[in-house]
């Protein structure tokens, strides 16, 4: 059985301030028998995963793939694993698009997270270009196999499929679409990594998950979760998507 996984990705955003979200969602959850996990700007990281407790996971937004060294801005999975992270996003379409990040940049960071002793959530999605196009499958497929490391296991491994037009946006695709991309996922990672780690990988939705979708979106074959970006800034928000799992 999969655990179901709310993961809220913070993005730029976050003061000390939201602390008290945080906190929130502690006194509602503990104990809900699903995983939660936020990745908070790296700022926060230390902090956060104090107020988390042993409620809440916490996880970095993105890292290096080198384990130290000159590089100005940038952190290295280890560093990440220090300030109390178990998890890291990795190749989210906004680094892919602001940094450039290719699959084989995205292969060679999860290839030091993991080595890091950190759980990876890789994320994939197609552009609506693409999607017009019919070629979401294809741009999946590719980037699934460009960007996760052969050393994977259904524990350390989180696939997020995020459709870069359902981002911020409000729209989201029709259950059907998430189902077709979600089941093709699944029949990927079991052709490639055998029925074991391919059937106890998790792998989330997201793109505009919202208190209001959450449910029907968690229904849908194949999702065991959502990766959740403005909804999970809020516990007000946040916590009837967790509620939904
Ligand atoms: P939104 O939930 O704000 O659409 O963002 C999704 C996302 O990019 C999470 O990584």
């Amino acid at each position: 059985m999969r655990r179901k996984l709310a993961a809220g990705n913070w993005k730029m955003n976050g003061t000390a301030a939201d602390l008290a979200e945080v906190e929130g969602i502690c006194k509602a959850h503990k104990g809900a028998g699903v995983d939660i996990l936020i990745c908070p700007p790296a700022t926060l990281l230390s902090r956060l995963t104090d107020a988390a407790g042993d409620v809440i996971a916490t996880g970095g937004q993105d890292c290096h793939a080198k384990d130290s060294g000159a590089h100005t801005g940038d952190i290295a999975a280890g560093m990440l694993a220090d300030a109390g992270a178990t998890y890291v996003i990795l190749g989210h379409s906004e680094r892919r698009e602001d940094h450039e990040e290719t699959d084989q940049d995205v292969r060679e960071k999860a290839k030091a997270a993991l080595a890091a002793g950190l759980k990876v959530v890789i994320c994939v999605g197609e552009s609506l270009e693409e999607r017009e196009a019919a070629n979401t499958l294809d741009i999946i497929s590719g980037q699934l196999a460009g960007s996760i490391p052969d050393a994977v296991t259904g524990e350390t491994l989180v696939v997020a499929y995020e459709p870069i037009w359902a981002i911020g946006t409000g729209k989201i695709p029709t259950l059907d679409q998430i189902g077709e991309v979600h089941d093709f996922i699944r029949a990927r990672l079991e052709e490639r990594f055998g029925a074991g780690v391919g059937r106890s990988t998790r792998i989330l939705y997201g793109g505009s998950v919202k208190p209001g979708n959450a449910a029907e979106i968690f229904a849908v074959s194949n999702v065991d979760g959502a990766l959740v970006g403005g909804a999970s800034l809020k516990a007000a928000d946040f916590s009837p998507i967790i509620s939904a799992l």
